[in-house]
């Protein structure tokens, strides 16, 4: 039995955990539940579950969910803080890190140096901070289990493979709603046409990131972090249909994929379950009802945030973790109507430039950049509102 802790059980990926977990009853349970505001639907959860403990990130709904748990053996915790300290609790089995942003970094090293497998959804925390992360892993013989698909999909291809180097990773992308679109109309879209993603349905922020191609970028970050591939071995292919959940490549030419209809639940039980894979009673895929499967390549002139991850990638440092940062911002502003589509990616690019480069840095230099570079965006903002 794995007991595990959901950090961000009420999103999109925590939800689908649940359902997985429902699935599994001999081999699962919860054990950490937490939600940053939606207290009614972590107080279900919770009584549903009944997890020993819970957290809720604001602590102004701490009263809320301290009462309507009142009854319960159920210890309920709130503020930031609480998440660093849950994650290292001796009855937690496995981390899944189902939270969205920045917001993630902390906890997870936390449950790391407390010797934690992670479950990693939240790609964030490696795109800020791989350098240090990865080596810390490492060192404390803790595996980090990617729960993002494509991430998945290439850590599945790899398995029986580790005496073999990669020639190169393959990602693929579905283009999101505005595949094929020009800046003049990319200049144009709304809020509502950016969130409704074609084939996944996820988060606010990861279904715009999806949009912009941040969510590529970032992902490319992660991969090179995960996988230990330079910027150069690292493939995007648009795959507007996101069956190919993504390929690597070996030295003698042949290249491994992994398919699947496109449904978390089946990453999110793998790395779970790892290393082996459950019964489950997901849809299958079937060729028939896809007579082709399609790949084009990404338009990195058009959709700059890619190039712009790219490049972060390449200069090292602090500055994936300055343009995660000024993104965070970007995407929370296009979201109240404050910037336009094409803004993001401006923003993105004036912080990574005017930022305060370090080659080196410490978990404390990531702290400090992150707030400044979130600062210097916010400032960005409010000069270029529309
Ligand atoms: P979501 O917005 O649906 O859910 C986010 C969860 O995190 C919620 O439970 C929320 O309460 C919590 N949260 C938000 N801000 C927080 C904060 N500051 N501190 C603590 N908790 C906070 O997001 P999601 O779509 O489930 O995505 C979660 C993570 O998984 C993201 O990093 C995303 O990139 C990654 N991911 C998501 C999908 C997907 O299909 N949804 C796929 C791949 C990767
Ligand atoms: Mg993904």
């Amino acid at each position: 039995m794995k007991r595990i802790a959901i950090l961000g059980s009420t999103g999109s990926i925590g939800t689908q955990a649940l359902e997985v977990i429902a699935e599994h009853p001999s081999e699962f349970s919860v054990e950490v539940l937490t939600a940053q505001n939606q207290a009614d639907l972590l107080i279900t959860q919770a009584l549903a579950w009944k997890p020993a403990h819970v957290v809720i990130g604001n602590e102004a709904k701490y009263a809320e969910v301290k009462t309507a748990l009142a009854g319960t053996e159920i210890q309920v915790h709130s503020g930031a803080k609480a998440l660093e300290e849950v994650v290292t609790l001796d009855s937690v089995d496995i981390v899944l890190t189902a939270l969205v942003g920045y917001a993630g970094l902390l906890p997870t090293v936390k449950a790391i140096k407390a010797g934690k497998p992670i479950a990693l959804a939240n790609k964030e925390t490696l795109v800020v901070a791989g350098a240090l992360i990865m080596p810390l892993a490492r060192e404390m013989g803790v595996p980090i289990l990617p729960v993002d698909s494509e991430h998945s999909a290439i850590f599945q291809c790899l398995m029986g493979e580790s005496h073999n180097p990669i020639e190169k990773v393959i990602l693929t992308a579905s283009g999101g709603p505005f595949r094929g679109f020009s800046r003049e109309q990319l200049a144009q879209v709304t809020r509502a046409q950016a969130l409704k993603h074609p084939n996944w349905s996820m988060g606010a922020k990861i279904t715009i990131d999806s949009a912009s191609l941040m969510n590529k970028g970032l992902e490319v970050i992660e991969a090179a972090w995960l996988f230990d591939v330079k910027p150069s071995e690292i493939e995007v292919v648009v795959h507007p249909q996101s069956i190919v959940h993504s390929l690597v490549q070996f030295e003698d030419g042949s290249i491994k994929a992994q398919l699947g209809l496109p449904d978390m639940k089946l990453p999110i039980q793998f790395a779970l379950g790892y290393p082996n894979r459950m019964k489950a009673s997901f849809p299958r895929f079937d060729f028939r009802q896809y007579p082709s499967l399609t790949f084009e390549q990404a338009d990195t002139q058009t959709f700059r945030n890619l190039g712009l991850a790219f490049q972060a990638l390449e200069k090292g440092g602090n500055q994936a973790c300055l343009l995660n940062a000024a993104n965070e911002v970007a995407v929370a502003a296009f979201l109240e109507d404050q910037i336009g589509f094409l803004a993001m990616s401006d923003l993105n690019e004036y912080c990574m430039n005017q930022g305060t480069f370090i080659a080196n840095p410490t978990l404390e230099d990531y702290i400090e950049s992150d707030k400044l570079s979130r600062i210097m965006a916010q400032e960005w903002v409010d000069k270029n509102r529309k």
